[in-house]
């Protein structure tokens, strides 16, 4: 295969802007909040900044749009993905969407202060569109300044990266540019605003749809609209599935079931909760979108949720999260309803959501545990046990499931030693009580004897499990550790785990620090284990 010709100057990119060409646009022109009717989108443009500076770029996303080095550390990269400068061919527009949020329905919601730019289509002749993030004010900025800061654009930015490079489908992170500009922001919600460094993040994903997209002219009776929107994306994005009719309908609401359930797989898969399921944060194409208040499970606990404004109903629970989409999925089979006008079919759609949940978890527990198949029979039993023990004393997920491993396969071994390898991942010693280790080399005497049924051997085995059980992760106080650096105008740290996230299942010896336990000081620090959705 021959290199593709890397572009040296982003002119050179080639625009196709297929969303803002085949549907309808808000007819007026003014940028002001308002309600926006009979419209997917209102064209606006960035609001330009005073001193933007470069924090990181994503090579492999550069990749994608075929943009060299050169050209993303160039001041015309930095003015572009800040939104300071157009290239030719950028039709810039915000999206109109609405949602439920944490199960209320809350009308016109839309992109607030997401931009987007257009649709590059790279040499390998890929769509990828383009959408800076707290690039200024819309028509959807409600009461908000249409801006973000630069503590939830690292967020945002490392983890789209993370999440890529871990295997599980997302959205993904061009650039992190500071504006030079602050940011006003009452972090806790108390009363005691601050100003904060501002930042523009580049998202890049085939198409920014959301669920919400879709429920905004249903809620609003415009079945035309609607229609226009479903065709459209049956067209773009699951051409597959062939003209539009009703039956091609039932066909896309499954595979959007199904691409759902393989995404929430993942999640529980890596620890990855969302924080804010809200029917406008989930993309039509399955993909994880709007890193907000998220976090990543340290201690294993289904009942924890990162976001604060979560903390009462724990609605966004890691262990809620598969209940979620199917709800989520349930506002959008109603939402579509209309142009199909048949239940049943919708119901049996809606159906495969739970089927390929359950057929993906337990395909994905069985790979984590290092076993061939799932065996309904005895791995149900295995892994209900295993959860109460995570849970019973604190278990670091991610070193648990990594050294679980390096366990010897010898029953005969003495529980202190059958437990070595895994002793890293237990937060308080003192909850390892003799009581304690009995059930669980218990648990590991009968997990070694199911491990025994495998045909592989024991060194393939154990490759299989690091090739779903990650090393590194970005751990809640990493990322914090992060935007205090770069709050002192410090981007090392965001570079370094940007490079470490890259290859999140290799051993990486010299980062050895970066695998290790949250300490005990990030317990209770916010940004750490609970984050406000300011942003
Ligand atoms: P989120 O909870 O981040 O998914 O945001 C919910 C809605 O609020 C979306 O319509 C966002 O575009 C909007 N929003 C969030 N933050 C801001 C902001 N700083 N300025 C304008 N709109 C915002
Ligand atoms: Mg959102």
């Amino acid at each position: 295969m021959t290199p593709p010709n890397l572009i040296s100057h982003l002119d050179q990119l080639i625009f196709d802007n297929r969303f803002v060409r085949e549907l309808p646009a808000d007819p007026e022109s003014v940028n002001s909040r308002r309600q926006v009717f009979g419209s997917c989108y209102s064209k606006v443009s960035p609001t330009p900044v005073s001193g933007p500076k470069l924090v990181a770029f994503s090579k492999e996303v550069a990749a994608l749009l075929d943009l060299s080095v050169e050209v993303c550390e160039s001041d015309e990269f930095i003015n572009t993905f800040v939104g300071n400068r157009l290239v030719a061919g950028m039709e810039p527009y915000a999206m109109c969407y609405g949602g439920h949020q944490f199960g209320q329905w809350a009308g016109q919601l839309g992109d607030g202060r997401a931009i987007n730019l257009g649709e590059v289509v790279n040499q390998q002749g890929q769509r990828w569109a383009l959408q800076l993030k707290g690039a200024g004010l819309t028509p959807y900025s409600r009461t908000a300044d249409g801006l973000a800061v630069l503590r939830s654009s690292i967020r945002e930015f490392l983890c789209s990266e993370a999440m890529h490079h871990l295997g599980v489908p997302t959205t993904r992170a061009l650039s992190l540019i500071t504006t030079g500009e602050w940011v006003k922001r009452d972090m806790f919600y108390d009363g005691n605003p601050k100003y904060e460094p501002g930042a523009v993040v580049c998202r890049v994903a085939p198409s920014f749809t959301r669920f919400g997209n879709f429920q905004i002219f249903a809620a609003r009776g415009d079945v035309d609209n609607l229609k226009k929107l479903v065709d459209y994306t049956i067209r773009t994005d699951f051409p597959h599935l062939g003209a539009p009719s009703p039956s091609v309908y039932v066909a896309w609401f499954e595979e959007v079931c199904r691409r759902t359930a393989q995404m929430i797989v993942h999640w529980q898969r890596v620890g990855f909760v969302h924080g804010v399921m809200n029917t406008d944060n989930m993309s039509i194409l399955g993909l994880t979108i709007d890193y907000g208040p998220y976090g990543w499970l340290e201690n294993y606990d289904p009942g924890w949720t990162p976001n604060t404004t979560d903390a009462g109903g724990k609605r966004y629970r890691f262990g809620n999260q598969p209940q979620i989409a199917f709800w989520n999925l349930g506002q959008l089979a109603n939402a579509i309803y209309p142009l199909i006008g048949n239940i049943e079919s919708l119901q049996q759609a809606i159906d495969s959501y739970g089927e390929a949940f359950a057929q993906g978890w337990q395909t994905m527990m069985a790979e984590k545990l290092g076993f061939e198949v799932f065996d309904t029979g005895s791995d149900d039993q295995l892994i209900e046990e295993l959860q109460k023990l995570l849970q019973d004393v604190e278990t670091d997920m991610s070193i648990f499931y990594r050294r679980l491993a390096l366990v010897e396969m010898n029953t005969e071994l003495a529980d202190e030693l059958l437990m070595t390898p895994l002793i890293e991942a237990f937060y308080v010693p003192e909850q390892l009580t003799v009581a304690y280790k009995t059930r669980f080399c218990r648990w590991l005497r009968g997990y070694i004897k199911r491990t025994q049924r495998n045909v592989v051997s024991g060194a393939e085995r154990r490759r299989r499990m690091n090739a779903v059980n990650p090393k590194y992760v970005l751990r809640n106080y990493l990322a914090q550790l992060a935007i205090d650096q770069a709050e002192q105008g410090d981007y090392q740290l965001v570079g370094e785990l940007l490079e470490l996230l890259r290859t999140p299942y290799d051993e990486q010896p010299d980062k050895e620090k970066f695998a290790e336990k949250r300490p005990d000081w990030a317990r209770q620090r916010a940004g750490c284990s609970m984050l406000s959705c300011s942003s």
